[in-house]
């Protein structure tokens, strides 16, 4: 039986993580489901952020459903010594996933064009899959230095961290329409030369069936405003993936629609793009429809169950359209819009 571990979290966490627990119950009922602290209030109740009880935990995971962490910016715990402050407990459970492809789907749902920037005819039919490499390039390289009036830092690639994250690029086309664009800036950097062989190498030898094609990241930048629905996949390394995630993050219009999934060697991480929203934490108003379509995405990459993703999909989609929430203009409250959900999932397709 898989096992799940959820980890609510602060703020609007364990309010939006309580209704997709719900959900994955409803879709997954053979799926066992545990929940441990992180984050501040982890802090208050064990001392750290990412407790010993909540690590154990995690290996014996199948995959992990995050809310939110942290508090308000005048919140004491951000004046706690670094290591114990909501966010790094985050950080530390990335860690130890060891998650090195950031998917992040920016996708308009039909009938909440009216919510995109971009006019409604560029808003329409937007359902990209962005896959950032999480763990290598610029941040993290050793090779770094700020010396005087001199500073560099080294974006460096190996063919085995370009190929694990193109595989999870190439895995995702495949269930969805067979194109993926890898991003590069090839005509400059020696590093992006590599990437784009690779990329190209692995295509050729074992993903055929996928239409593959190569694009420059200021390029991509432009057209992922210009023209979105051009892109199914796209896959980038971490520092390129990092700014065009967040360029078409805005295209949906609400935060409250994005979810997020981190895929490595172990259990894989989802949880909502938005923050712990501690401004409206506890009073039953937050919109849960990014938690619930991690779930989508937990059931889909983590799970591979992509019959009941589908339907989790579809019906978040249903209840935006009928019941939306406050940030999307509408009235329904978390419990309604679950109970919308709940009751779209028994709609057959
Ligand atoms: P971070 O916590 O990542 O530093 P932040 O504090 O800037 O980011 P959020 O906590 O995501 O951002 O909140 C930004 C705004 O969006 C707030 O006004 C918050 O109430 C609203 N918001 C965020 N998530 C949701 C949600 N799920 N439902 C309704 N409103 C939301
Ligand atoms: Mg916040």
């Amino acid at each position: 039986m898989p096992k799940v571990i959820t980890l609510p979290g602060d703020g609007i966490g364990p309010e939006v993580t309580a209704a997709a627990v719900e959900v994955l119950r409803e879709v997954a009922p053979d799926v066992t489901i545990e929940e441990r602290p992180i984050g501040g209030l982890a802090y208050e109740a064990h001392g750290e952020p990412f407790p010993q009880v909540t690590q154990d935990a995690l290996k014996e995971a199948d995959a992990v459903l995050l809310g939110t962490v942290g508090g308000a910016h005048d919140s004491p715990w951000n004046k706690l010594e670094r290591r114990l402050r909501p966010e790094s407990g985050l950080l530390a459970l990335r860690k130890a996933l060891g998650c090195y492809a950031n998917l992040r789907p920016v996708r308009v749902q039909p009938g909440l064009e009216h919510l995109s920037p971009l006019k409604p005819q560029l808003a329409r039919g937007v359902d990209i899959l962005i896959v950032r490499e999480l763990l290598g390039g610029v941040y993290f390289d050793g090779d770094r230095k700020i010396d005087g009036d001199t500073a560099y830092n080294t974006m460096r690639y190996t063919t085995a961290e370009v190929e694990r994250v193109a595989k999870v690029a190439f895995w995702a086309a495949e269930q969805r329409r067979g194109r993926v664009t890898s991003v590069d800036k090839a005509n400059v950097l020696e590093v992006s030369e590599l990437w784009r062989r690779d990329v190209q190498a692995l295509r050729d030898r074992e993903y055929r069936s996928i239409h593959l094609n190569h694009e420059y990241v200021d390029s991509v930048a432009m057209l992922i405003v210009a023209d979105p629905s051009r892109y199914d996949v796209i896959v980038t390394e971490n520092l390129f993936g990092d700014i065009l995630s967040d360029l078409a993050a805005v295209i949906p219009g609400s935060l409250g629609l994005m979810p997020s999934a981190s895929l490595g060697d172990g259990a894989g991480l989802f949880e909502p793009i938005h923050g712990s929203a501690p401004d409206i934490a506890g009073k039953g108003i937050a919109n849960p429809a990014a938690a619930i379509m991690s779930v989508g995405m937990l059931l889909r990459h983590g799970l591979k169950r992509s019959d009941a993703a589908n339907h989790v999909d579809r019906a978040v989609a249903l209840a935006l359209r009928e019941h939306p929430t406050r940030d999307l203009g509408g009235t329904a409250d978390t419990r309604t819009f679950t109970r919308a959900v709940l009751e779209s999932l028994g709609t057959p397709a």
